[in-house]
């Protein structure tokens, strides 16, 4: 039994100690801030609002359901969960709303009213998109991505063009639909993902079959629910977690990682995971000597946008609202070049509103309504009080007008988040909220190693490596870089053996 240490406790970082755990290891996860769950800690007000601080769209529920029934539970064990329906709502304008149904069907049927002849190639679609989310799950996004062998089997090599690695998102999107509102339906997901569409790999059309065949789903309780269930089933295997602290230097000896340093405190260590941000572990807790990547690296990579966020609290309810309402009313390809082509504060933002109290009378007072504004921003970008404010005003003044609703006088709670909070609270480079953008030329083998490459038994997990950003990749990044470390430790013992 090996001794090991986490560094982080978001999705990555308590999925990977429960694997290690349940493997039979010496498990001690070690977070910063004062609560676990990473980016997706929730916040508890005085007054009865609970925030999901982060992730809201519970996607692929396949991939939650199999972490936990690698440890013998389901999902129903730890929380319940509530099919959305609609999905979601777009707002193109005023009087002007998409109502996303959940039923493939009614789907199919939206689309044709929208464009003649479009149901059709939607299920086409889909098909194809389909066969990229199956072989993408089966044989892609579990594998650690350390060599192009691991690539090579007939199944990848008969489908690699039906996967459609090299072509573009965008093409693809447009040579099955001409209407603007269906391209930015279809578009919607692969920004979510944090890259221009036209950068995108077509593979990604996964993910409309994600959203909108398996459908959106709603943990109730929250993303905090997701959390606590995956910290339960760590610590039913003897995970430890230990809160508000920092780890300040990993201690290398001959190219192994002897000791985090915790808080001023050396603590052993046989095996290492750092799942705090990738870019943090190496600039900071690392001598540039064992270091995989410089900062010209970092420097040069398309990172996912970061975000203003506003949580409110309201004293009423406001009808005509949904769980989740994109405002798509203003230029989705003008927002997208402000995030990722020349970074600055969007002229004309879209923004993404979500009302989880439509869905479950425990994040709010009752006769209340929790409210949570996302407007996607460039990484780096320079953040005041000012600056948050307007853009608040900004959103709410096209939320009042959709919802034909005051809401900024019922306002009984009021908490931005922005650039420097993520700086502050997760040591995220340049404030990043989700990543790296999965571009073509940051994809599998091309993102950051998930092995360190001077130090033998340190390995990375998170949303920074393989397979990516969103809340099921970092579960299955957690799971990956378990399976490496133990793979290591195996050795060694194996070693020491003869
Ligand atoms: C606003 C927002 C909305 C999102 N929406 C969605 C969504 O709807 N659906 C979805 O699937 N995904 C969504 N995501 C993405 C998803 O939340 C992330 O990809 C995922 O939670 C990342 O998990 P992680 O383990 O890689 O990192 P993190 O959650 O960031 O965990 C890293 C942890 O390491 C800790 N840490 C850092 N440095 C140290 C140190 N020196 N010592 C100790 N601890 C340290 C941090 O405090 C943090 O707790 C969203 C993200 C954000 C920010």
């Amino acid at each position: 039994m090996a001794r090991i240490g986490v560094i982080g406790s978001g999705f990555s970082g308590i999925s990977a100690a429960a694997y290690l755990s349940a493997a039979g290891h010496e498990v001690h996860v070690f977070e910063k801030n004062s609560t676990i769950g990473g980016r997706a800690r929730q916040l508890k007000t005085d007054n009865g609002y609970v925030f999901d601080m982060g992730p809201s769209w519970y996607w692929m529920p396949g991939v939650f359901e199999k972490f936990f029934q690698d440890f013998g539970y389901n999902v129903s064990d730890f929380y319940a969960l509530k099919l959305l329906d609609p999905s979601f709502d777009v707002v193109f304008g005023e009087k002007n709303t998409m109502h996303v149904p959940e039923n493939f069907e009614k789907l199919c049927a939206m689309f044709e009213s929208i464009e003649l002849g479009s149901a059709e190639k939607l299920k086409l679609f889909m098909q194809e998109a389909e066969y990229k989310y199956k072989t993408g799950i089966d044989n892609l996004v579990y594998k650690p991505g350390l060599s192009l062998t691991e690539f090579a089997d007939m199944e990848l090599i008969r489908g690699v063009f039906r996967l459609q690695v090299f072509s573009s998102f965008s093409k693809h999107v447009r040579s099955f639909f001409q209407h603007p509102k269906l391209i930015a339906l279809m578009e919607f997901p692969v920004l979510f993902l944090g890259a221009m569409p036209q950068d995108t790999p077509a593979l990604y059309s996964l993910m409309n079959y994600a959203g909108l065949k398996l459908g959106t789903w709603y943990p109730e309780g929250g993303f905090g629910k997701v959390v606590e269930g995956m910290a339960a089933v760590a610590s039913k295997h003897g995970t430890v977690f230990h809160l508000n602290a920092n780890v300040q230097k990993i201690e290398v000896e001959e190219g192994e990682a002897k000791s985090l340093l915790v808080n001023g405190v050396a603590e052993h260590f046989d095996g290492i995971i750092a799942a705090a941000d990738y870019h943090h572990v190496e600039s900071k807790l690392l001598p540039v000597a064992l270091r995989n990547y410089d900062e010209k690296y970092w420097d040069k990579k398309t990172f996912a946008p970061s975000c203003l966020i506003y949580y409110i609290g309201v004293k009423k309810k406001i009808d005509g609202l949904q769980h989740h309402t994109l405002f798509f009313d203003e230029l989705l390809d003008e927002h997208a070049v402000e995030i990722y082509k020349q970074p600055q504060w969007p002229a004309k933002p879209l923004f993404y509103v979500c009302c989880p109290s439509k869905s479950d009378e425990t994040v709010a007072p009752a006769g209340h309504e929790n409210i949570f504004l996302l407007m996607p921003i460039a990484p780096g970008l320079e953040d005041s009080e000012a600056m948050r404010e307007k853009y608040f005003h900004i959103m709410m003044d096209r939320l009042e007008k959709q919802t034909g609703e005051t809401i900024r006088d019922y306002m009984d709670y009021k908490k931005s988040y922005c650039v420097a909070d993520f700086i502050t609270d997760y040591n995220s480079y340049k404030g990043n909220a989700y990543g790296l953008a999965n571009t073509l030329m940051q994809t599998a083998i091309l993102k950051p190693k998930i092995k360190n490459k001077a130090v033998s038994n340190l390995f990375y997990t998170g949303q920074l490596t393989v397979p990516g950003p969103g809340v099921p990749p970092s579960i299955i990044s957690g799971k990956i870089a378990a399976e490496q470390l133990s793979k290591h430790l195996n050795a060694i013992a194996h070693e020491i053996a003869i």
